[in-house]
């Protein structure tokens, strides 16, 4: 029903397209001269194969978007908190500059919990959401200030008994699952109808227990949902929020008061992996959450966003020098230093998260030339560790670079430690001022000492010791 096209034309039509366009430009142009700068300066080569890239200008750009998208169709002092989700780029400074751009953190573990409060965002703009936070961990939350999603019933009555123990600042919500259905990618599907997060709520008699539960807890002031991620069509989004916002209005009206004061609705604005293209845009789902769901937007609900992969995906690229090059039943292969360790997705599920590819010379400079099929693979021992198969671009040669797209949320924060690879490091980039680039590291790479330690180094006799022991 609704094609890409609808979500770019704004108001002024045309020139809302033109500004997308030129904006996905100025954004490849950045990281073509980033991938040069990071292999004139060093940052890429023989010794140091495989970089993380961040593009600065990109994430404040992206977070200055998000926040203009709400305020164009909010009411003037509605309280919005846009919550980065945090395990889309967990990295301290990355969560620090959104800070800085207005952008708190949505986070889903104690580790998570750590990094926001690490990069200095306040309690009063976090939010917990895991599904399965322990007594301990709802306490720190309560205690903190920090406001917190209950996913089901006997979570709720974990709350319980902490807020009778002690009064806390935090908003609690309850999340809901309004079973509207899944997406292209099950995985990344949050609201179909045996989903294992918040209050399933279609299911028999599930509603009224929603109502009667905040009806009985004055200090439950908010609903929840995240209708899923990437994959999930943006009428099926705005579904899942309409249904949140009508459970509230019952809720509501049933207690004669505004009790839910706000909505948090997730996120999961899917990301555009095929192109240089923005689309959809925060700006298109605003507008149309605003045309469909307009009481969320009159200023009688405060308003939480929960976006991750929208915000961060585009402004990363995961960079790897071609080791070798060769040919295999007619097929190309360039083999590459990055694969599962930083693309574990793409690598496991290949038809769901399909990455392009950009092919750059020895000197960091974009290749042209007639494009070849070939494989791009990674250095990883097994068979199925590429990151593209049968893509034509043109050809890799060895001591070129390969660099995947748009993978600056849940592809090179997320390591995965197989074969034992080391983590690569990060790097932020933004123009220098005089033509140039500079660079900060955001993530030191692990050594390989790292990799020693954290595998048991220290405990070498271990089990040794202990069978010697155990058999007398
Ligand atoms: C993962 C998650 C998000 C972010 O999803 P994206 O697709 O990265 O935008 C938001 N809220 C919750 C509860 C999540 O689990």
């Amino acid at each position: 029903m609704f094609g890409w096209k609808h979500w770019k034309r704004g108001q002024d039509g045309e020139a809302v397209e033109h500004d997308i366009e030129s904006r996905a430009r100025q954004r490849a142009a950045r990281r073509d001269a980033a991938v040069r700068a990071a292999v004139g300066q060093g940052l890429l080569g023989p010794d140091a194969a495989v970089v993380g890239l961040l593009d600065v200008t990109g994430i404040r750009a992206a977070a200055a978007a998000l926040r203009a998208a709400f305020d164009e169709v909010t009411a003037p002092g509605t309280p919005v908190l846009h919550a980065f989700a945090v395990k889309a780029t967990p990295l301290v400074p990355v969560l620090r500059l959104l800070h800085e751009a207005g952008i708190g953190a949505e986070v889903a573990s104690p580790g998570e919990l750590a990094l926001a409060r690490a990069a200095g965002v306040p309690a009063a703009r976090t939010v917990l959401d895991s599904p399965a936070k322990t007594p301990a961990e709802l306490r720190e939350a309560l205690a903190l200030g920090v406001a917190v999603n209950a996913d089901n019933p006997q979570e709720l009555d974990r709350l319980d008994a902490l807020m009778r123990s002690a009064p806390s600042r935090s908003p609690v919500g309850i999340r809901v699952n309004p079973q509207v259905g899944g997406g292209t990618i099950g995985a990344t599907s949050t609201a179909t109808p045996t989903s294992k997060f918040g209050v399933a709520l279609r299911d028999e008699g599930a509603r009224e227990w929603v109502v009667e539960a905040c009806l009985k807890r004055p200090w439950l002031t908010r609903l929840h949902a995240h209708t899923g991620s990437q994959g999930i069509p943006l009428p099926l989004m705005v579904r899942g929020v309409a249904q949140t916002y009508a459970l509230a209005e019952e809720v509501n009206a049933r207690a004669g008061r505004r009790q839910i004061d706000t909505l948090d609705i997730g996120g999961g604005l899917p990301v555009n992996f095929a192109s240089e293209e923005t689309a959809p845009t925060y700006a298109g789902f605003a507008r149309l959450l605003a045309e469909e769901v307009p009481g969320l937007f009159d200023g009688r609900y405060g308003l939480v966003t929960e976006f991750g992969r929208s915000l961060l995906a585009e402004q990363g690229t995961v960079v790897a020098r071609v080791e070798y090059t060769k040919s295999a039943g007619g097929r190309r292969i360039a083999v590459t230093h990055a694969g599962v360790q930083v693309a574990t997705r793409t690598v496991y599920a290949p038809q769901a998260w399909p990455l392009r590819i950009a092919a750059y010379d020895a000197e960091g400079r974009p290749k042209t030339g007639p494009e070849v099929v070939q494989d791009v693979a990674g250095p990883a021992c097994f068979a199925g560790d590429l990151l593209a198969e049968g893509r034509a671009a043109p050809l890799l040669e060895q001591g070129d670079y390969a660099a995947a797209l748009d993978t600056g949320a849940y592809y090179f924060a997320h390591h995965y430690a197989y074969n034992s690879l080391a983590r690569p490091g990060v790097y932020g980039f933004a123009p220098d001022g005089s033509g140039g680039m500079a660079f900060a590291t955001v993530r030191e790479p692990q050594t390989i000492a790292e990799v020693v330690a954290e595998s048991g180094g220290a405990h070498a006799s271990a089990l040794t010791t202990l069978l010697a022991t155990g058999t007398h």
